[in-house]
């Protein structure tokens, strides 16, 4: 019989002793939950804000430079002799300034001298307009992160010139005053200027004209976004229906006005508002779990792959310290392995450090290190030279290559599964094409041309198309001896199609797809010998120097650790909510678990059934923390299966959903790309793909290590 995985040999955290203490402790918990989701819906507004921001201040710069270029133009228009013809120095700042602002580059001084410049004429443009509010944003608080500027800030913060640096400083303390002034400053401006129906008329010139008064219902408007109450929905309303209705009709400046009343929305009311007390009342209400308190309960997690992060990430506002143990500093993007391995990204486009995807989670705290066991009496993880403690435990470690049986068949065809795998495989392949070039035998040469991929599932297919891709367009013209666009490449698959776990038609789909780049699909056929200098494929031998496997996997030693049989792939059998059975407290989630949460069927070794079941294991966690009763049983939700074959090529099944060619190709890198962790790798990965794109072209063809090794 299983036992209760809210059960531990602790005692019970929270759990409340009298009727009167217990109704207090659902209220507090209400008030909590209620606390919380504000604080989510705040964060998720400082963080898409800060995305809007950067554009509007994009958008704000390019307004402005194209008034400042047509004023240049009018200038020189205007100018008919020497007399009247603007000074040469505002001539000059005038003709650099729009490409300046527009790219982001010294923005500050640029604004600078705009604002109060060389030449009467720069000034009577722009100091006493409505965009002089828009400039000292500009001034105060910098270009925004869309800008050269922004690019070019940390390395001017290291130059090794005094002046430089000291510019920097001055950047920074910018930057700070920025935080307090602007959003105060601006609040103020412009809840006066709507409320008076006067737009910019009355700043900095004083209004001398009649004033419009606005409808009660502005007012009270204007008074919430002076008071900053409920800043960003008040300005995304003023936004929406003010300027447009409560400015007199020829006031000409409501575009500045609608910018502005964006560019509050996005930034929120700063730190001189209503809103910015109620945030730091709920913060301290709220206090996020230290990690360094030592009465909560000690929640280890093993493994920081999709899984471990997830659950890790699910337990950020409850009261307890966690320990995250990986023995690699990265988490890891495994679905893009296979374009490291084929020359088409870098290592670090695909992996983040673990430390940086946790550093704003102050419960946890993570170690590297290897863990080698687990002793279920004493509840403790075992690493080489150490023993940590738990409460509860989550295993996340994932699954390794298996060669059913024939674990001798690993040195002569890896298999893909970690960074270095991939930099091994990229050198392998790589330098196969070198030893063809120098190899003047030509049976030697076309085995050394000749690529056997094991396994016809997502892995090996991708793996497949891309090094036929590579062979036929990425080394084009580089050789002198060869042509690698002769390069042989064979999938070989012992099921009856490739990509068993979609649909026939789309097998069929990638079958023929593969074939169009070149690749030998070889169905119904087994491996049955590797060694060095070939394959035997249901007994016939092809002569292949470079072969790559990606037909099985094993789950991690898990089960061994916990003295447990596991399933036949070696993992961790679980209960409805992950629980191992018979180890109170213990989890085991992702490719090293075995639970049958697909509606009664195996869930399946995907990075978002990981991500699924560490949320639930953080859930079931909670709420044995809290003392509630366990959520439901786990679900798996699928969401369905994307392959890649090449360049417009791949096929998706999502429910009734069937896709391929291009539509499939292009929903293929969406998905991928808004999976992948951190916005540096989603840019990357973009930017290094429309390269390939355009250029048809690989960028990391590096053959890294020991050459003669590889
Ligand atoms: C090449 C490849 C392509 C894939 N493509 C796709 C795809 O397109 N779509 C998809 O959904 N899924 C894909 N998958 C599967 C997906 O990546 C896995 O299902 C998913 O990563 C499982 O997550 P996990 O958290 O269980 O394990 P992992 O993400 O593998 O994480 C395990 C972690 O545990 C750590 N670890 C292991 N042992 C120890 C130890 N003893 N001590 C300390 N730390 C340890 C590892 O370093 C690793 O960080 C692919 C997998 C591979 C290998």
């Amino acid at each position: 019989m299983s036992e209760d995985p809210s059960r531990t040999d602790r005692p019970a955290f929270g759990a409340a002793e009298t009727a009167a203490s217990a109704a207090r402790s659902v209220r507090q918990e209400r008030v909590t939950a209620v606390l919380e989701g504000w604080q989510a819906v705040g964060r998720w507004a400082v963080f898409t804000g800060g995305i809007v921001q950067a554009g509007l201040l994009l958008v704000a710069r390019i307004w402005l430079s194209q008034a400042v270029f047509v004023h240049q133009i009018m200038a020189m228009m205007r100018a008919t002799g020497f007399s009247e013809a603007p000074s040469v120095g505002s001539t000059l700042i005038q003709s650099v300034a729009p490409l300046l602002l527009a790219s982001g580059l010294a923005t500050r001084p640029v604004v600078l001298l705009l604002l109060f410049g060389v030449g009467r004429d720069v000034s009577e443009a722009h100091l006493a307009g409505p965009h002089a509010l828009l400039l000292v944003w500009l001034l105060i608080g910098g270009a925004g992160s869309l800008s050269l500027d922004f690019l070019l800030r940390g390395g001017l913060a290291r130059v090794p010139v005094w002046a430089v640096r000291s510019i920097s400083r001055l950047y920074a303390a910018s930057d700070a005053l920025g935080e307090l002034v602007l959003p105060l400053g601006t609040r103020v401006i412009l809840a006066i200027a709507i409320a008076a129906g006067t737009g910019f008329a009355m700043w900095p010139v004083p209004f001398t004209g009649e004033l419009v008064t606005a409808p009660w219902w502005t007012i009270l408007l204007c008074w919430a976004l002076l008071l900053g109450l409920g800043t960003r929905p008040v300005a995304l309303i003023l936004c929406a229906i003010g300027p447009p209705i409560v400015l007199s009709a020829n006031t000409p400046d409501q575009f500045e006005i609608t910018l502005l009343l964006l560019l509050i929305a996005a930034k929120g009311a700063g730190k001189v508002s209503v809103d910015a007390l109620a945030s730091c009342w709920t913060g301290s209400h709220l206090r996020m779990p230290d990690r360094s308190d030592a009465k909560v309960p000690h929640v280890v997690v093993v493994g920081g792959g999709f899984g471990g992060i997830t659950a890790v990430r699910g337990l950020r506002r409850t009261s307890c310290r966690i320990t995250l143990i990986d023995r690699r500093n990265h988490h890891l993007f495994q679905p893009l392995l296979y374009q490291v391995a084929t020359a088409a990204l870098s290592p670090a486009d695909i992996a983040l450090p673990i430390r940086s995807v946790l550093r704003d989670q102050r419960n946890v705290t993570v170690r590297l290190g290897e863990v080698v066991g687990v002793d279920r009496v004493a509840r403790e993880v075992l690493l080489p030279a150490e023993r940590v403690a738990f409460d509860y435990l989550i295993l996340a470690t994932g699954a390794r290559h298996s060669y059913f049986g024939k674990d001798e068949w690993a040195a002569h065809a890896p298999g893909l599964k970690s960074i270095e795998d991939a930099t091994a495989m990229r050198s392998r392949m790589l330098l196969a094409f070198e030893q063809a070039e120098s190899e003047e035998d030509a049976a030697k040469r076309e085995a050394w041309l000749t690529f056997v991929v094991v396994g016809g599932g997502p892995t090996g297919v991708e793996l497949a198309g891309a090094l036929a891709e590579l062979a036929r367009t990425g080394l084009e013209k580089e050789y002198r001896a060869i042509d690698p666009a002769t390069a042989r490449v064979i999938l070989v698959q012992s099921a009856p199609r490739i990509l068993p776990a979609f649909s026939p038609v789309l097998s069929a789909h990638a079958e023929r797809s593969l074939r169009d780049l070149g690749v030998d699909v070889r169905t119904d056929a087994r491996v049955t010998h590797i060694d060095q200098d070939g394959v035997e494929i249901d007994g016939l031998r092809v002569a292949a120097r470079t072969a790559f496997w990606a037909a099985g996997v094993a789950a991690s030693p898990a089960a061994k650790w916990l003295g447990l049989a596991g399933d036949k792939s070696g993992r961790v059998v679980v209960d409805g909510n992950l629980a191992v059975h018979g180890c109170a407290g213990v989890f085991a989630i992702g490719d090293t678990a075995a639970s049958d949460g697909w509606a009664g069927a195996g869930v399946p070794g995907l990075a978002p059934a990981a991500k699924q079941q560490g949320r639930h294991a953080a859930d079931v966690i909670r709420a044995a923390i809290k003392g509630h009763p366990s959520p439901r049983a786990f679900e798996y939700h699928h969401y369905g299966n994307l392959a890649t074959i090449g360049r417009l090529a791949a096929v998706v099944e999502v429910r009734w959903l069937r896709l391929w060619g291009a539509p499939a190709w292009w929903l293929w890198g969406l998905a991928h790309v808004s999976l992948l962790t951190g916005g540096r790798n989603r840019a990357t990965v973009v930017l290094n793909w429309l390269w390939a794109y355009f250029t048809y072209r690989r960028g990391t063809r590096l053959i890294t290590g020991n050459t003669m090794d590889a």
